[in-house]
This record gives structure tokens, C-alpha cells and sequence, in this order.
């Protein structure tokens, strides 16, 4: 895929220029990111942000904030927000001045209230939620007007003030916006404004008991904050005429304009904060940053870089119509990123004992390997041959199948970097599994194949003294069911968790040069995929994830 067709398909992209160029708010962009803090960030979040701080970063005069959506109480924590701003910062973006609340407006947007029940254009009314929700009719049938639409200004008023002052319980009152009890657009039938809600706020604290509901709050701190372009999933379409009605109605300088865009839906992942959360809570993985969760947290320990999910970003485009992509797109972007950076190293990750009866007991040669096949300037990694080796057992096969390019009896194989080796002979437990092999080596063949030799394959090896131990942690996707996010498994999704998607290697042997390079670099274990250290590691305990395989291996068993 070319830079070009990259680019083509944002629509939003598109907009924005025609604006700047015909200076449109006098050639500003100026977007936000506004999440909830009430969970990680995910993959889709990646998708929203890359637009919306891309966008800006494109522009001399562009600029992105990162607001935090914070009406809701409830369902929001510190730890959160935190999560998020780190989130942010590591995908590379920068956000424009301060991190913004939308909790910092609600003096402000409490005024705009009173600036609507001034005009009659807001009111308090006074119906439980069972009976709102019979008034607010369906989607064929109009709804009624409540009984307490027609309060005076001033009752209004004065009930608004005492819903604030805390005179009243949760759901006594609500304060409405008077739009339209018959619009065919439920979002205009009078929505709520404000409700009464006693409880503490994560950063308003005891301040208030009256909060703004999403779709007053947003408009005015986007305009506020002098956004220019609101970019949101398509899912908030039909709340654009309310988002207008709210900016329309209030004397307020600014009004954005709404945009909207198809989320990202991957394929075999789950991309709602709800059931990632439900996930977490019910322990079914390691937190909300366990590598195989598609947070922007798991993600990263599971070895992403920021650019691969960058890149991917920018793959996917922007458009209006709703699809899913194929999570091998995302697996694509890792593997194109680490090929180039990662450093190769040898690791054995199901040992099994090699023995070489040819070769001296107290021999070691040291051989030089390079660290990248096609980076010469990254230079060079020492692995140390000897009599007793490791291989791996799924190199393997007493009896192979066709067209085995690995190790058999009788059969030949170049050890990676070493010499050509011939199997001789095996030596079993009383069980009758392999427990050792019996191997020659050829001294003839470090470096070259000798004239009308034939080595079946390559397989990678390691010294049985000279390597560091490494727990390995193979990691699959987590849903072995396609979409697991909709339909008829919607709420069953945990039954679709892949029960192998978490396979830890206790006993690999990684080569020395593991020890020594930063534990923060990517590396491709050669033959296996690529992995990374992971954040549990600690001296002398190094725990490696991997990131992906070398190959789309789910491509080839058809799944
Ligand atoms: P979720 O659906 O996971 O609960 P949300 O929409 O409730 O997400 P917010 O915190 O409100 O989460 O989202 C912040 C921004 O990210 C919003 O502008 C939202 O539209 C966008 N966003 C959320 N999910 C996706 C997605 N899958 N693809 C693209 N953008 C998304
Ligand atoms: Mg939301």
C-alpha cells in the first residue's frame, strides 16, 4: 500500500483542507480527544486519536486537545485518567496547553442552563424515569408533552437553583431542554440536560449534586475550547441536531462542526471499554494490561510499538461506512515495523539435549553472528558452540513427515551461524521419549556447504552452558470466534475466549546476547516470532512476551 492510497480514503482529511484552504475558521484546526475516564483505552480509541491529533499535527495552526468526559461519576477514576494521558504521550501525540476536564465547565455550563430556562427553551421536570420513559413515546409513535413543560420561567428557576443547592433526591427532578415531544429524532424529544446526582466527583469533589448530561456538556465545551472540527463515531449522528439546537440556543461565539466517522471494528476482538472492563473485573486476564488485551496498555506489553499502530491507523482510513477489519492487518503492521528494527537472537524455547560425539569435551569456540541479516552497522552477537547443545523438541521427529526440513535420524541440518550437523543415534527415558541426541558435526561446513553437501534445513541451537534462562509467554488471540463483539454472542462473548490463547514456556535457553543488550529492545527469536521483555521481568528472571508470530499462522490452518 502506497503513502497515497494511505491518505485517499480520509474523508475528514478532505474537509479539513477545503476548509483551511478557503480559511474557514480563519485556517484553524483545532480538534480534541475527548474520552471517558471510565476505562483503558483501546485499539478504536488508537483510531480516534491518530485522527484527531494526526489532523492538527498536519497543520502550522493545528492543534489537539485531550478532554477528559468526565459527567459521569459513577464510573470514573483517577487511575483511569492517568492511564490515558500515558496512553496518549506513548502513541507520540502531545496535546495542546493543560489536560482538559469537561467537570472544569460546570460553572459555566450551569449558566447556559439558566440561560435556557430564561428563554423557556429548558425545564424542570418532575415525572419519575418510568413515567418519562412512557411520555417519550417510540420510534413510530410520538411522545407527550409532560405535564410540567409549561412551568413558569421563574418556578424553573427557582426549582433549577434548589436542585443544585441539594434540596432534593437523586431523580426528584431533571431539567429538560424544550425541542420537540413529536420529532421523529428521539434525541430532540426533550432531552435531559441536568440530574441530580449525591455523589462525590473524582475532580470536583462535594461541589456538586447536579451533573450535565454528554450531549449538553459536549457542545459547550467544544466550543469553549474553540474546536473547530468535533469528530466522533457515527453513533453520535443523530445526536448532530441536538449538539446544533444546544450551540444555536445559548450566547456562545463558537460552534464546531460535527463530524462523524465508522468506528473500528477488528475482527476476533472485543472494542468496548464495557466488556473489556467485564473481562478485568471477572479475572478471565491479567488487568487491564494483560498482553492480550487489545488496550493501548496490553498492547504495549505485548510489544507494539507506537509506530506499527500508527502505521495501522493509517492503513484502515477514515470513511463513513461501517466494516471490520481483519486483525491480521494490525498483525501485518507489527511485523513490518519489528522486521527492520528488532535485533535476532537465538532461543531455544522447549529445550531438548543435543550432544555432538565428535567434538572435544572442553572445547568452546566462539562464533560471530550478525545482529540484524540486513544491518551490517548494528553489528555483531557472539554464540558459543560446544560439545553439549539444545535444540528445540519441535525440531525434532523420530519419524518425520514428508518434506521434514529439520532434524531426523540419519538426516542432516545447518545449526544457524554453527556448522552442519548429522544425527546419529537417540537416547530415550524408560517411558520412550526422546530424552537426548546423538550428533556429529562437520568441520568443514561453519560458513560454507561443501560441495555436493545436503543439509535438509537450518534450525536454531544454543550452548547448554553459555545462554540465560527465560520464561517465555506464547500469546494467541484471545477469541477463537471471528466477532465475538456482536450478534447472537453479544453478551456470551466470554464463552468464546480461545482457552490457548496464554502458553508459558518456563525452561527456554535465550543466547547470551540477551543479557547484555537494553531489556526494553524488541527482538525477533529467530524461527519463533518476535518478542519482548516483559514488565514483570526482573534480574536474573527475564520473562519475554511474544509480540507476534514470523508468519500469519491462523491464515494457513484456515481459521
Ligand atoms: P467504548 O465504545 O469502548 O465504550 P466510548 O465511545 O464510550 O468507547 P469514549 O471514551 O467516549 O469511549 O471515546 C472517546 C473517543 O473515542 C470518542 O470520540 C469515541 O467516538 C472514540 N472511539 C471510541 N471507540 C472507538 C472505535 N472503536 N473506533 C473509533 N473511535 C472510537
Ligand atoms: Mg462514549
Amino acid at each position: 500500500m502506497t503513502k497515497e492510497t494511505r491518505t485517499a480514503n480520509n474523508f475528514i482529511k478532505n474537509i479539513v483542507e477545503k476548509d483551511v484552504a478557503d480559511g474557514k475558521h480563519a485556517g484553524k484546526v483545532h480538534t480534541r480527544f475527548p474520552p471517558e475516564p471510565n476505562g483503558f483505552l483501546h485499539v478504536g480509541h488508537a483510531k480516534s486519536i491518530c485522527l484527531n491529533f494526526g489532523l492538527a499535527q498536519s497543520y502550522a495552526q493545528g492543534a489537539c486537545n485531550l478532554r477528559f468526559d468526565d459527567t459521569n461519576p459513577e464510573k470514573e477514576e483517577q487511575t483511569y485518567i492517568d492511564a490515558i494521558k500515558k496512553d496518549v504521550e506513548w502513541l507520540g501525540f502531545s496535546w495542546e496547553g493543560e489536560v482538559r476536564y469537561a467537570s472544569e465547565y460546570f460553572p459555566q455550563l450551569f449558566d447556559f442552563a439558566l440561560e435556557l430556562i430564561g428563554k423557556g427553551k429548558a425545564y424542570v421536570c418532575s415525572l419519575t424515569a418510568d413515567q418519562a420513559s412512557e411520555y417519550r413515546g417510540t420510534l413510530k409513535e410520538a411522545g407527550k408533552n409532560s405535564p410540567f413543560r409549561e412551568r413558569s420561567i421563574e418556578e424553573n428557576l427557582d426549582l433549577f437553583q434548589r436542585m443544585r443547592a441539594g434540596e432534593f433526591p437523586d431523580g426528584a427532578h431533571v431539567l429538560r431542554a424544550k425541542i420537540d415531544m413529536s420529532s421523529p429524532n428521539m434525541n430532540m424529544r426533550d432531552p435531559i440536560l441536568y440530574r441530580i446526582r449525591h455523589i462525590e466527583h473524582h475532580q470536583t469533589g462535594k461541589a456538586w449534586c447536579v451533573y450535565p448530561m454528554y450531549d449538553f456538556t459536549h457542545p459547550i465545551s467544544d466550543a469553549l475550547e474553540g474546536i473547530t472540527h468535533s469528530l466522533c463515531t457515527l453513533e453520535f449522528e443523530g445526536h448532530r441536531p441536538l449538539y446544533d439546537w444546544v450551540l444555536d440556543n445559548i450566547t456562545i461565539p463558537c460552534h464546531p462542526q460535527q463530524i462523524e466517522f465508522a468506528r473500528l471494528n477488528l475482527n476476533y476482538t472485543v472494542t468496548s471499554k464495557r466488556k473489556l472492563k467485564r473481562l478485568v473485573d471477572e479475572k478471565r486476564v491479567d488487568g487491564w494490561d494483560d498482553p492480550r488485551m487489545p488496550t493501548i496498555a496490553g498492547m504495549r506489553r505485548r510489544g507494539f510499538t507506537p509506530e506499527s499502530i500508527r502505521s495501522f491507523c493509517e492503513a484502515i482510513g477514515v470513511t463513513r461506512s461501517e466494516g471490520v477489519v481483519d486483525v491480521s492487518m494490525l498483525e501485518f503492521a507489527i511485523r513490518e515495523d519489528l522486521n527492520e528494527r528488532a535485533p535476532r537472537a537465538m532461543c531455544v524455547l522447549r529445550p531438548i539435549k543435543l550432544t555432538l560425539s565428535n567434538y572435544p569435551e572442553d572445547k568452546v569456540e566462539a562464533l560471530s553472528v550478525p545482529v540484524h541479516p540486513n544491518f551490517p552497522e548494528m553489528g555483531e552477537r557472539t554464540v558459543y558452540w560446544r560439545k553439549d547443545l539444545l535444540i528445540d523438541q519441535e525440531d525434532f521427529a523420530e519419524e518425520p513427515p514428508k518434506k521434514w526440513k529439520r532434524l531426523a535420524p540419519g538426516g542432516s541440518v545447518r545449526m544457524r551461524g554453527g556448522y552442519v550437523i548429522t544425527c546419529e543415534e537417540v537416547v530415550k527415558d524408560a517411558a520412550g521419549n526422546v530424552t537426548e541426541i546423538i550428533a556429529s558435526y562437520d568441520d568443514k561446513t561453519l560458513g560454507v556447504n561443501p560441495v555436493g553437501y545436503k543439509a535438509s534445513g537450518v534450525i536454531h541451537w544454543i550452548s547448554s552452558v553459555e545462554n540465560v534462562d527465560l520464561t517465555v509467554r506464547l500469546y494467541d488471540r484471545l477469541f477463537t470466534d471471528e466477532s465475538p463483539d456482536s450478534g447472537k454472542a453479544a453478551e456470551d462473548f466470554v464463552q468464546l475466549i480461545n482457552p490457548d490463547s496464554l502458553q508459558v514456556l518456563a525452561n527456554a535457553k535465550g543466547e547470551m546476547s540477551l543479557a547484555n543488550i537494553a531489556a526494553t529492545l524488541p527482538y525477533q527469536f529467530e524461527r519463533e516470532g518476535y518478542f519482548c521483555v516483559d514488565s514483570s521481568s526482573s534480574e536474573g528472571k527475564l520473562v519475554y512476551n511474544r509480540t507476534v508470530t514470523l508468519r500469519d499462522t491462523w491464515e494457513k490452518q484456515g481459521n
